[in-house]
């Protein structure tokens, strides 16, 4: 069997050859962006965030599922919500979660005797919080991980990581998935504790 080549010519017109066309095209269009996006009023670009002033942060650059720092909530009685079932830990992808559990002593359940993530190692994809069977961990603090000098300021402890909780009238065990919108604010700072 033969097999035939079909030879394609490439056209190409003088003014492609010259590529000045072409040029100015590009050049009027990147100019009408720049006019559109800085005098222009709604047009693309005119909502974009001036970010990189940190004195004048706003609310709205956060949606509503932003995910900032870690926290661990606390129960009715201010004792830590975590019973240590290693949820987090175990479905976490970076491995940076370390939890060692404890009696509690007053009920059945456990309790974290350490609880350690590294923030350096953390991918902020958010599953630990989505595999807490009772709301003892959230990343809803819209609170940027500060800028460290070793990985040892990035490793949070138990205690740094309560000093964000906050009550949480979740049940223990679970009021299903919609127990967030159930909650009355109880803190300022954390709208939705
Ligand atoms: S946000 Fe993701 S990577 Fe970070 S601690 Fe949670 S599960 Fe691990
Ligand atoms: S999944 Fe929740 S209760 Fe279980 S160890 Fe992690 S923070 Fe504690």
């Amino acid at each position: 069997m033969t097999i035939g080549v079909k030879e394609v010519k490439l056209e190409r017109t003088a003014a492609d050859q010259i590529f000045l066309p072409a040029i100015l095209e590009g050049l009027v269009t990147t100019a009408r962006h720049f006019f559109r996006n800085t005098f222009g009023k709604g047009q693309p670009g005119i909502d974009t965030i001036r970010y990189g002033e940190p004195d004048v942060r706003t609310e709205d650059y956060y949606p509503d599922r932003y995910r900032g720092v870690h926290r661990l909530m606390y129960r009715e009685d201010g004792t830590v919500r975590c019973v240590a079932c290693m949820c987090c830990s175990t479905v976490c992808p970076a491995k940076c979660i370390y939890i060692e559990a404890e009696d509690r002593h007053d009920d059945e359940e456990k309790a974290p005797r350490l609880f350690v993530i590294d923030e350096l190692k953390c991918v902020v994809c958010g599953l630990c919080v989505e595999a807490c069977p009772c709301d003892a961990i959230r990343m809803d603090t819209k609170t940027h991980m500060t800028a460290v000098e070793t990985r040892e300021e990035a490793v949070l402890s138990k205690i740094d990581l309560l000093k964000r909780g906050a009550p949480s009238v979740a049940v223990q065990g679970g009021l299903g998935p919609d127990y967030r919108k159930l909650q009355p604010d109880r803190d300022p700072r954390f709208p939705g504790a």
